[in-house]
């Protein structure tokens, strides 16, 4: 039984069948692959792994850059992992959503870091707008003192 011809834009393509189907599968969002849902921009989970284990061993490269395959490995899939933007905006949203500092694993102290950072961003602000008074109000110097005072 010959399959039913699939008429679209790439059919009347000067390329291979194989061609042709990996890129129905590429605009339809599968793995270029085996036409499974992707995790990367062009494999599904399995074939990502796969064709990052061969780049490695052809290229002998031990030390490699941290991603997408690699959160996947960690097992870390989640609403951000598709988003596209850079890791570090998708660990920083990882790490407000799990209430932690956007730049480190400490837990919340402002809305956004820990005490360590929230200190160095309101000296990075004061700095900036040149502003030599104190706000004591503010969450992470109020923090800052219940600190001291149980210590
Ligand atoms: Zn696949
Ligand atoms: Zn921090």
């Amino acid at each position: 039984m010959p399959q039913p011809r699939v008429i679209d834009e790439f059919s009347y393509l000067a390329v291979s069948h194989q061609r042709k189907t990996q890129l129905r599968y590429k605009r339809d969002g599968k793995c270029q692959t085996c036409g499974e849902p992707r995790v990367t921009k062009t494999h599904c989970l399995k074939h990502a792994l796969a064709v990052r284990r061969r780049a490695r061993k052809n290229t002998g490269v031990t030390r490699h850059n941290k991603s997408l395959t690699d959160y996947i490995t960690l097992g870390i899939v989640d609403e951000f992992t598709h988003l596209p933007i850079y890791e570090f905006e998708k660990t920083q949203l990882r790490h407000l959503r799990d209430g932690k500092c956007r730049f480190c694993d400490d837990p919340l102290v402002t809305k956004r870091c820990c005490l360590k950072h929230a200190k160095a961003q309101r000296e990075y602000a004061r700095k900036r707008n040149g502003c030599k008074r104190r706000n004591k109000n503010a969450r992470s110097y109020r923090a800052a003192q219940q600190l001291k005072e149980a210590a």
